[in-house]
């Protein structure tokens, strides 16, 4: 669609955008690309209107399907329709905006039209790298803009000229008060993980940011829950945007094994340590509450002769970065995290995540576990319940809507009474 054409689309339907949950466009909400029967009936990519260009990216991906939230948004997002995705992430719904976008951008003039707001460095840079992927025979350039490294880079980049950018909020502003960066042209702004966003307090940087965009453009938002603040923010943001949904939004991965561990706070990192024993264990995210739990697990193992980096807000971004690569290369098995790689992390092959501390609340646990059993792949989910965590599990199976099976492993456990 041209600017011209979108611009009078626009134009007709000013005013505040109500969140019209404009769902009658869209198909009947899919569950999960591991269903297998949804494998047979998905359509191909072909299918979805994208350019031959685009498809030979995703040919080289290997992708054989698309997932249900790429056959849902990816039609309406190339007709220039705002959109709220609701989706976990697993789901494929990094290439459910970029597809579309790098379609828009072919052979189109060159200039910064495509801005990407993510809530993390890590999110920023594999979005980055799905741009690069997907727009391997499109000829993109694509800048990703975060924090915790050194400006000049990031201006070389800029001032050579991109066309879409994916940045944290908080360092993009940096880059705009510098004048190294306009986003008056843009015609395509995409809010990922909008919950994770405002949990970590954006909303004003969003605001701010968003403020000096023209409001000729296209919107899509994704978010894994929809709190009342989210659905605020899409009011503000978004116009008549059709919300495409994938499974409930309480749902956790399909292809994930979950089971609770009964143990004393204790025994947990020597039930950890035996749990490691075990051939399967190939590559293991453990979560802690803290970041100091983080550090004290990754000591207990060392000291068991384990090999373990952690990854938290302390550690320095070379480190993050450094803790990430050996973790998805394979040269370190176990990476200790806090919730900072809860979301967006996209690590294929986690064999198990692991609960070290039971989550705080019910909707992290789902997040966490999104790390494994990602786009169809199985992985376990093992949570460690200490006696005062109890409550807290309980809670997690109520919005799970199932209960979670108890493994005692002898030696560990303080009863099966939980
Ligand atoms: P996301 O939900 O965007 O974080 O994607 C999760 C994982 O699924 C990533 O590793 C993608 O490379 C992968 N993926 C995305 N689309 C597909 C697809 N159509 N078929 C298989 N894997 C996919």
């Amino acid at each position: 669609m041209t600017p011209a054409k979108r611009s009078s689309r626009r134009s007709s339907s000013r005013g505040p955008a109500p969140v019209a949950l404009d769902t009658t466009a869209a198909p009947e909400p899919a569950t999960s690309l591991s269903d297998e029967t949804s494998v047979e009936n998905t359509p191909l990519f072909s299918s979805l209107g994208l350019d031959e260009r685009v498809l030979k990216a995703v040919e080289a991906a290997g992708y054989a399907h698309p997932t249900p939230i790429q056959t849902q948004a990816i039609p309406l997002a190339l007709r220039g329709r705002d959109l709220m995705g609701l989706a976990q992430t697993g789901t494929g719904k990094t290439a459910a905006f970029t597809l579309p976008i790098v379609q828009r951008l072919l052979d189109g003039p060159r200039r910064l039209r495509a801005l990407i707001l993510t809530p993390t460095r890590e999110l920023c840079q594999q979005v980055d790298a799905s741009f690069r992927k997907y727009g391997l025979f499109a000829g993109i350039d694509v800048a990703p803009v975060y924090g915790g490294v050194g400006y000049e880079p990031q201006e070389k980049a800029l001032s050579s000229g991109v066309d879409v950018i994916v940045a944290t909020p908080g360092r993009l502003i940096d880059h705009m008060e510098r004048r190294n960066v306009s986003l008056d042209e843009l015609e395509i702004l995409v809010l990922d993980e909008a919950d994770r966003m405002l949990d970590m307090g954006f909303a004003p940087q969003i605001n701010r940011i968003v403020a000096g965009i023209s409001p000729y453009r296209q919107t899509l938002l994704f978010s894994a829950t929809m709190p009342p603040e989210v659905e605020a923010l899409a009011r503000k943001y978004l116009r008549r945007p059709i919300v495409v949904q994938v499974g409930r939004r309480s749902q956790a991965a399909h292809t994930v094994r979950h089971a609770v561990y009964p143990v004393p706070g204790a025994r947990k990192t020597p039930l950890l340590v035996a749990l490691l024993k075990e051939p399967d264990m190939d590559s293991v995210l453990v979560f802690t509450r803290t970041k100091h739990g983080a550090d004290k697990v990754v000591r207990g193992l060392n000291d068991a002769g384990i090999e373990a980096s952690a990854m938290h807000a302390d550690k320095t971004q070379a480190q993050r970065n450094a803790a990430l690569e050996g973790f998805r290369t394979g040269a370190v098995r176990v990476l200790v995290a806090t919730d900072i790689a809860q979301r967006g992390l996209d690590i294929s092959g986690i064999s198990h995540v692991i609960n070290y501390d039971v989550p705080g609340q019910a909707e992290d646990y789902i997040h966490r576990i999104g790390r494994t059993g990602r786009a169809a792949q199985t992985g376990d989910a093992f949570t460690f319940m200490a006696p005062d965590e109890i409550a807290m599990v309980r809670t997690i199976e109520r919005v799970l809507g199932q209960p979670i099976d108890r493994v005692s492993m002898p030696g560990f456990d303080f009863g099966s009474g939980a």
